[in-house]
């Protein structure tokens, strides 16, 4: 008897063994490249919650009727003989509102080097693509209420009281976002329905000399600004689609945080990941440029929706 049970226990592991086998072998080329980006992932900073996060709507749906949108405005542009050209840059008057709830610095009291500082950061981004930013109006508001509530429920009320200029005036709003945004902006394509609702919006402490470190380079109101002209993030869409609807921006699975050097979420798309893309999530340090593909689409978007708007 128990020659047959060793026999049979023989039996099951060889089984075990072949099954192992058979399913190891068996893994498609697809599986294991999808092992491989798992792996990847792994490497990248686990995601806490001081990672950068943006709170612009990037709702796959409403970008697709937003692109939808564009295609159609352009065609009507034809169809009533109006100037299709792009302008390729120009100055864009700025209106930097500082809401604060109280009088120091850590409470959102920011200074006016502060906010040059910021203004100088914007413009270094923007200069070699023909846009600049001029502040002409700051504006200090000490509410407690649109201090903590700018990204949610104090939104529309501080706006309508702020909000200053036409569609193509920017204006910006330093104040204290909840849940960890490190700041918001709308597109181009929202004016027409939400006017009062247009411009940025970020943290306090991301403004150069700000202590939300690694993103206190000021390149918070870069990404934002981006997204203001018209801009989604790199890693919209993933590997697959129309991604973020520019052509030389590589695609890109999942936002990259930190500055992982030789990144390459989509495997099968050519190119690295565009961490040093300032529409990335990377560190400020990291973010540096915007690609030719993103200036055309932003003459475009400006053109179409805020140019003499
Ligand atoms: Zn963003």
């Amino acid at each position: 008897m128990n020659k047959f049970r060793y026999l049979a226990v023989l039996a099951v592991v060889f089984a075990v063994a072949a099954a192992f086998l058979v399913i190891r072998y068996s893994t498609t080329d697809a599986q294991l490249r999808a092992q491989s980006d798992e792996r990847l992932e792994i490497k990248q900073p686990v995601i806490s919650k001081s990672d950068r996060l943006c709170g612009t709507d990037h709702n796959p749906e409403r970008i697709a009727a937003a692109e939808e949108d564009f295609l159609m405005r352009r065609g009507e542009m034809e169809k009533n003989g109006d100037n299709t050209e792009n302008v390729t840059g120009g100055v864009i008057n700025v209106y930097f509102h500082v809401i604060n709830q109280g009088t120091s610095v850590s409470n959102g009291n920011i200074t006016d080097q502060m906010i040059t500082d910021q203004m100088n950061v914007l413009n270094n981004a923007f200069a070699g693509w023909g846009w600049s930013f001029n502040r002409i109006v700051t504006t200090r508001t000490t509410n407690a209420n649109w201090y903590n509530g700018c990204y949610g429920s104090y939104e529309t009320a501080m706006k309508t009281a702020l909000r200053q200029g036409s569609a193509d005036d920017l204006n910006i709003y330093s104040c204290n976002p909840s849940n960890g945004i490190l700041g918001y902006a709308t597109f181009p394509s929202s004016y027409t329905s939400s006017p009062i609702k247009d411009g940025v919006v970020i943290l306090h402490s991301s403004v150069p000399g700000g202590s939300a470190a690694p993103y206190n380079l000021g390149d918070t109101a870069t990404h934002e600004v981006g997204h203001w002209m018209g801009l989604y993030h790199t890693f919209q869409g993933g590997c697959n689609g129309n991604g973020d609807y520019v052509s030389d921006t590589a695609a890109e699975k999942s936002p990259a945080y930190g500055c992982p050097n030789g990144r390459d979420s989509c495997r099968t798309k050519a190119g690295l990941d565009p961490i040093t893309n300032f529409m990335d999530y990377t560190d400020d340090s990291c973010m540096f440029q915007f690609t030719g593909g993103q200036d055309a689409r932003m003459d475009s978007q400006f053109t179409t929706y805020r140019y003499g708007k």
